[in-house]
């Protein structure tokens, strides 16, 4: 048995009132948040030592004694709690150098979100239940798989509601097949070439909606500030963000999953995103979704069983033969190319896709799926995707 840790996210539409108790406490949660990030740097400027979880919850027990803050009574206690313990977690980040320093949260920019660890249910399709405010309307589009580990509410930046859910499902074993084998190269004119020589080009519709949401985004910045048409500019700029990366989520996980259904390993490239993203063609989908797609393809992988090999991105997979092996110097404006040693005509990206192929079954026949490169970087494997 297998457990795999999935979310549910689904719509919610909750009543006047609900909405504005949802504000509410989570402007107690950001209070609390800011607070106990004070607490904690005064306490370490003070004596050098860190204030611990426990300190802070006895604090926050007291805090909401005091007439000041009697108003963080109103709010149900978990998320209060849930708000320390993001904090503890976000200094954990900070001191395995995973992430920058703890920031205080301003009402302005922070999206309205509150975490609860239990209490929040599925009642039926159309309903869930909130700790303290009781039955909302949703949309549970599809079940709830596993056990909820929690849920998290929260508004978009377009002022829609959502639920997300986090759940522990356990899945049967299955033995991973090596039946079907492909090796895929990623690159910004094709978005994927499979080492059996399918192309595929990324969306056109993207372009066309970066085009519109620059265009709003000049209306945006030409607008008087604090104006009622400056705040239906930002709304508009919200909603087009949100319409461009919901259509590249749908277009990732429709192109992950009909690979991960079609072969049973999958050899893929292990890129420095960072990297490429600092480049000048930083806007183009490619780079906006490959870190995206490498997470959905693991975890689609994961969930039907087959397995990912990722091959290091210092495998010279381009500029190397497939057929005679031997390496050549490459522009990377040759899209096709004449191996001089052995003559055979390549096409680019092909010929990179079944070196990818082909250093994968090699890693696989040495027992890993892993090659030495995020060993030698020094960095967790399981963090690189
Ligand atoms: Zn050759």
């Amino acid at each position: 048995m297998r457990t795999l840790t999935r979310c549910f996210k689904y719509r919610l539409y909750p009543t006047t009132d609900q909405q504005t108790t949802l504000v509410q406490w989570a402007g107690c949660r950001r209070f609390v948040w800011n607070w106990a990030l004070h607490c904690k740097q005064t306490h370490y400027q003070a004596t050098g030592q860190r204030l611990s979880y426990q300190r802070l919850a006895a604090m926050l027990v007291d805090l909401k004694r005091q007439p000041k803050t009697a108003f963080l009574r109103d709010c149900h206690s978990q998320p209060l709690q849930q708000a320390l313990m993001d904090l503890e977690t976000s200094f954990t980040h900070f001191f395995a150098k995973r992430a920058k320093y703890p920031r205080f949260k301003s009402r302005k920019i922070t999206p309205h979100s509150l975490r609860f660890p239990q209490g929040v249910a599925v009642v039926d399709e159309r309903t869930i239940s909130v700790p303290k405010i009781g039955h909302m309307q949703a949309i549970i589009h599809r079940p709830l798989m596993g056990i909820a580990k929690g849920a998290t509410i929260k508004q978009d930046a377009t002022g829609a509601w959502w639920v997300i859910f986090v759940c522990h499902i356990d899945l049967p074993d299955v033995q991973p097949t090596a039946d079907r084998l492909v090796g895929i190269d990623v690159g910004l004119e094709s978005f994927t070439t499979l080492s059996t020589g399918e192309k595929t080009a990324p969306p056109k519709f993207y372009r066309r909606n970066q085009k519109n949401l620059a265009r709003a985004q000049r209306k945006l910045s030409r607008a008087q500030k604090g104006s009622n048409n400056r705040l239906k500019a930002k709304k508009r700029v919200a909603r087009l963000h949100k319409k461009i990366s919901n259509q590249r989520a749908d277009w990732l996980h429709k192109h992950a999953l009909r690979i991960v259904r079609q072969f049973d390993v999958v050899c893929i490239e292990d890129l420095n995103i960072k990297g490429l993203a600092r480049t000048k063609l930083a806007k183009s989908f490619s780079d906006a979704a490959l870190s995206t797609f490498m997470q959905m393809l693991h975890d689609k992988a994961e969930w039907h069983g087959r397995r990912v090999v990722k091959v290091g991105r210092f495998y010279a997979s381009s500029k190397t033969c497939h057929f005679c092996h031997s390496k050549n110097a490459l522009k990377l404006a040759d899209r096709v190319w004449t191996c001089p040693t052995c003559s055979m005509t390549h096409d680019r990206d092909i010929n990179a896709a079944i070196n990818i192929l082909y250093e994968g079954i090699r890693l696989l026949a040495v027992g890993t799926t892993e090659s030495q490169n995020a060993a030698r970087d020094g960095v967790n494997p399981a963090k690189r995707w």
